[in-house]
């Protein structure tokens, strides 16, 4: 087996007196989608963000392929990533949230092309093509010049995705990706991520879309109160699940 992508062995995250993670064990192989699920206040979000560097971790291992978050190995030291460390390794990590959060005054295919121009790493002209290109690839090739007030909740979120794709990331986290949208424009952004993990992106996949998670998802994971309580294959976890946890909110989200 190759690294995997994510491994989180017994991983905590406290914020003051309150533990939001305690002890979180869980594992994404290369090229899988896994879903986590689970009340809010459960901790997915925390955890998400710990993986991508945003939340410090507490206790534990928490490691994003191969390399432990937060820290560069030499020989059997451990040194504390320096800012700009931490921003290199956050370049392969694409991370798309509830709110679109695009830049207003840009345009979608500006707001894609804005991070690998920032960082440098191709011309502004490559830029823009990739962007095109990108944005063709979330069905949105015809929108490249219209501004986020110019699309809907839908289109948004999938220049959201663009953005994200352009850093050529190796591991996609989305936090409840369509949970701000209107019912009838959820469909077309749950395809594009459908599309994404058929060419083989390796996803952590916050959501409550139990179908998604059933068709797509290689792993479910349910948490609840900062704990794993169940994991493994959807058509499992989310079919029939063996805990009573599981059970009851799955009642409620169905
Ligand atoms: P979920 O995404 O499952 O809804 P979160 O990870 O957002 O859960 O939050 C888990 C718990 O941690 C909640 O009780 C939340 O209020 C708390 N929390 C999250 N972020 C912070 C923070 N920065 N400071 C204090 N408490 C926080
Ligand atoms: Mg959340």
């Amino acid at each position: 087996m190759s690294t995997p992508m994510v491994r989180a062995e017994g991983v905590r995250k406290h914020f003051g007196k309150l533990e939001v993670l305690k002890g979180i064990d869980l594992t994404v192989e290369r090229g899988q989608v896994c879903c986590l699920l689970g009340p809010s206040g459960s901790g997915k979000s925390t955890f998400l963000r710990c993986i991508n560097h945003l939340e410090k971790v507490d206790g534990g291992r928490l490691a994003v392929d191969g390399q432990l978050v937060g820290y560069r190995q030499q020989g059997d030291k451990l040194h504390e990533l320096r800012e700009r460390e931490v921003a290199e390794r956050r370049r392969d990590i694409g991370m798309v949230f509830q709110r679109f959060n695009l830049f207003p005054h840009m345009t979608a295919v500006e707001n894609v092309m804005e991070a690998p121009v920032k960082v440098g790493s191709v011309s502004k002209s490559d830029a823009r093509e990739q962007a095109q290109d990108l944005l063709a690839r979330v069905g949105l090739g015809d929108r490249a010049h219209h501004y986020p007030a110019q699309l809907s909740g839908g289109q948004q979120q999938r220049v959201a995705i663009a953005r994200a794709l352009a850093m050529r990331p190796k591991l996609m986290l989305f936090d409840e990706p369509t949970s701000a949208l209107d019912p009838e424009l959820v469909g077309d952004v749950l395809d594009v991520m459908r599309q994404l993990a058929a060419d083989g992106m390796t996803m952590v996949v916050v959501t409550h879309e139990i179908g998604f998670a059933r068709e797509v998802g290689d792993t479910a994971v349910f948490m609840d109160e900062g704990v794993v309580v169940e994991a493994g294959d959807p058509r499992r976890v989310l079919v029939d699940p063996e805990q009573e946890r599981t059970r009851a909110f799955l009642s409620k989200v169905l």
